[in-house]
Order: C-alpha cells, then structure tokens, then sequence
C-alpha cells in the first residue's frame, strides 16, 4: 500500500491507538480533536500510562491501561502503534490476523502537518547524532525546527501545536518506517546500513527492506543524501529515483567530503572547516556531520550562500557529544573513562575502536542481539589492550574472541566490570564502554547502563 487510502478517503468506524507513552497520547488527542472515535490502550498499568490514560478518558476517547481488548484492536477501522510497540506485541498480531491497517503515530501526524517540511534521517547508526546536527543547524538557520521523531518530540505533539513548526529534523527507525506510507520528506539522509534488530527481524533482508521505505514516494524531484562509502547504501538508493547527493568521510568523491591531504571538511566543491575544528571524536562523527551539512545545505537554496555555510560551520565547531555516545566522561589519576552506552551493536562498537586514540580497555556484552562479534577483532589489535566479557553474551564473546585478543570472562555484576577495568588501565589509557549488545539482561535501557557507569567512573568520593 503506497498510501493511507481508508484514512484520506474518509475513515468510518473506530481508530485503535497502541502504546500511551508520549507519541500514542498525542496521536490519539490528535484523532479526538478532529471528530474519530478512539481506543486508546497500553498493556502497562505503570503510573506513567494510568496518568495518560486518565486525561485522554477525559478527552472522550475510551482506554484501557493494563492490558488491551483484542477483539476490539481486531476490529477497529486503522490501528495506530507507538515506535516502542514490537511487532510480535498482541494486539499488533491481532490487527495484522483480521487485516487491520496498521500505521505509525508519524504517519498520521504527517496527515495533520501537510506544509512540514522536514529533513528525515534514518540508518543503522549516526541517526540520533546526525538528526541533532541537522536540527541545530536548521534553528540556527532561522527556522522553527524541532528535533522530532525517536530523538525528541513526538511529531504529533508537534501537529496539536496551535502553530505548528515550518520545519524539523526527523529520526525514524526502520519500524517507524515500516508503517509510514506517506513519507514526502524536503531531504531523506541514509548514514549507512549494517545487520541489526536480528533478534527483532528474521533475517537481514527483512530488516533492510524495512530501511529502504525510507525511499518510499520518491520521483524524479527528490533529493536523497546518501554515505558514499558504505555499497549497501548506494546499491539500496540506486534503485529509487531523485538526486543522490553523496557524502564521504574517508576522501571519496562526493558533495560533501573529508579531504585527508589537506585535513579539510568540503561541502559542494568548496571548503568548509578544518576537522581539527570538530569536537565529536572519531571518523564516524566525521560522517555524521558531512551528512548533517550537506542535507541542510540541499534542502533550500538559502542555506547555501556564504553566510549559510558560515552558520553550519559554527554548529559543527559548537556541537558536543550527545550523552552515551562516545562521551568523554572523566579523566582520573591519568584513565579516560569514555561512555559509548548507546553501542548497541556490532558496527556501532567497530566504529568507536576505530576512533580509539589511545591504548583502552574495552568493556564489551550485555544482552546478545545475534550478530557475532569477530569483525571487532581488527580494528581492536590497533589499540585495544584487553576486552572485559560481562552480562548474558559474555560466553558468545570469548567463543567469537578468545582466541583472537586477550579477553577475561566476568561473572560478576557491572560495578564489578568497572572494577576490574580500573585495575587494568594505567595512566595514558582508556577505559571504553562500547558493549556492541543491548543491555537488557543488567538495566531497563542504555541510558541507565551509561548513567550508571559515568557514575562508577567518577567513583565515590567525586
Ligand atoms: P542511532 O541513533 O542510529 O543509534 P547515534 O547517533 O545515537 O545513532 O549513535 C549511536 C552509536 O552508534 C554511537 O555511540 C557510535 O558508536 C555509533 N555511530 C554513530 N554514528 C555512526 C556512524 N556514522 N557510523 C557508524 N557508527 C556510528
């Protein structure tokens, strides 16, 4: 289905929303106020869902907190699902075995923004960075751009705004895309596409066709911003039509690119800034920022003048590391404590050993998420002194590297990980937390795994 044809048409009958986190809650004020008949459900009965719930009850739409009826998500008209419902989630599979529509809270929101024009960001990784640089880079350009999508607000929140923003700098995820048939982005900007969610998707194929509805709705007038060094990006893009803009951290030809002889970032043909200039450390930020600055600059004509080139540039230079993405967090008795939490797969670890500038100790498992951990063993030889094996893949991991680097298995919980990493590191070292898994099996999510080790490295008395 190309488009929301019941949902344009004129759609009778009862819409069910999925999930009351902020974008479900939103979503589902936003169908209210325009006249549908909503049901809003959530299967947590947690304070923060019964507090939503009551205040849409209050709004005339009928919810349940705790648990969802079926037979009714099964019947309703469209279902729209929040982006933190998996698939595999009940009333999802009950909406898909009775031939419900199934849309994202994006998808409808972009029903009710139809003048937004918006930069959309999606790849395996870099997006939450990439997203932040174009929206900075967009208010400082002068427009109302918020950050929306998973990076920040829910773009129905925007919607029910009495003024409504002009522009935003939107992050999808690939489920987000799945179930947004109407995307008409200004720009679409790839960063790149690796194996991920395997324990989400039923193999690598699912997962980027998933990805390529990011190219959904292209024509000839499209622009798309796409990482020239990455084949699976160029041979995916290449099948859509539009102008491919390319970026290139490692000195490829493209509209925007990193010159390694002279050390200068270029952007359409022209010089932009040092490098030496950019905060965020290592080469994957260097492609981060190309795809920011060259999405803004192709989006409008008048972020292309000197003076537009100017206002990118002092982003760039200005923009620190967001937290849990190779975040220097301390510096004791000579030990870099950098947290890269957010490393929830393999690509996204191999990129921070990458960027290593000095020796490190790497702390590295978590949940196991399905994709081996072997590719890691090149890029550590280079500075890596030992990898600390901890949480539920810590076996997987000294059967995939083992016999490749020196590797200590940890049984322990992670305040013990981190202990056994202040021993090891000396002065001049590092101690990198970029555990290539999710964190599942010891925290509630990344940011708690990275709150909490920025709180070990500190240590007590700090
Ligand atoms: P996402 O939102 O796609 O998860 P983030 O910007 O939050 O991406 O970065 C998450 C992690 O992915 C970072 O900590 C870093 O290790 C890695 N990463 C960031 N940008 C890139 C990139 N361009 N290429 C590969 N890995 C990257």
């Amino acid at each position: 289905m190309t488009n929301m044809s019941i949902f344009r048409d004129g759609l009778v009958g009862e819409i069910a929303v999925i999930g009351l986190g902020r974008s479900g809650s939103a979503v589902a004020e936003l169908l209210v106020r325009d006249g549908h008949a909503v049901y809003a459900s959530d299967s947590s009965a947690g304070r923060e869902s019964s507090a939503a719930g009551a205040r849409l009850r209050e709004l005339g739409m009928d919810v349940d907190v705790g648990a969802h009826d079926l037979a009714r998500v099964g019947s309703a008209a469209l279902v729209v699902v929040s982006p933190g419902v998996p698939p595999s989630a009940a009333p999802l599979a009950a909406a898909r075995e009775s031939g419900r529509e199934v849309v994202s809270e994006v998808e409808i929101a972009l029903h009710y923004l139809p003048r937004l024009r918006y930069i959309a960001v999606s790849g395996t990784n870099g997006k939450t960075t990439t997203t932040a640089l174009v929206g900075q880079m967009l208010r400082a350009l002068g427009h109302d751009a918020p950050d929306a999508g998973n990076i920040g607000t829910p773009l129905a929140s925007l919607a029910l705004r009495t003024q409504p923003p002009a522009w935003a700098a939107l992050e999808l995820s690939s489920f987000q895309l799945h179930d947004t048939p109407s995307l008409r982005p200004t720009v679409r900007v790839l960063t790149n596409l690796s194996p991920d969610h395997l324990d989400r998707y039923a193999s690598v194929a699912d997962y980027y066709a998933d990805k390529a509805r990011l190219f959904a709705n292209t024509t000839a007038e499209s622009v798309v911003v796409v990482n020239a060094d990455d084949a699976a990006v160029l041979e995916m893009a290449g099948a859509y039509p539009g102008t491919r803009s390319r970026f290139s951290a490692s000195g490829a030809v493209g509209e925007a690119r990193y010159d390694r002889d002279s050390g200068l970032l270029e952007l359409l043909g022209r010089p932009l800034m040092p490098r030496a200039e950019l905060p965020l450390l290592g080469d994957h930020n260097v492609a981060n920022a190309l795809a920011a600055a060259l999405a803004v600059a192709m989006a409008d004509g008048a972020h292309r003048t000197d003076s537009a080139r100017q206002i990118i540039t002092e982003v760039l230079r200005s923009f620190h590391a967001l937290p849990h993405r190779m975040e220097p967090v301390v510096e004791v008795d000579g030990v870099l404590w950098i947290n890269d939490s957010k490393a929830t797969n393999v690509s996204s670890t191999h990129v921070a050993l990458e960027g290593m500038t000095r020796p490190y100790v790497l702390l590295l498992g978590g949940r196991h998420k399905g994709e081996p951990y072997t590719s890691l063993a090149e890029p550590f030889r280079r500075l890596g002194r030992t990898t600390l094996a901890f949480g539920e893949a810590r076996d997987q991991i000294v059967r995939d590297l083992g016999e490749l680097l020196p590797v200590e298995r940890l049984d322990g919980d992670f305040a013990s990980v981190v202990a056994r990493a202040r021993e090891i590191a000396g002065p001049g070292d590092a101690v990198l937390l970029s555990p290539a898994c999710s964190s599942y099996d010891m925290f509630n999510n990344y940011e708690q795994r990275g709150d909490v080790f920025r709180e070990l490295a500190r240590g007590p008395e700090r």
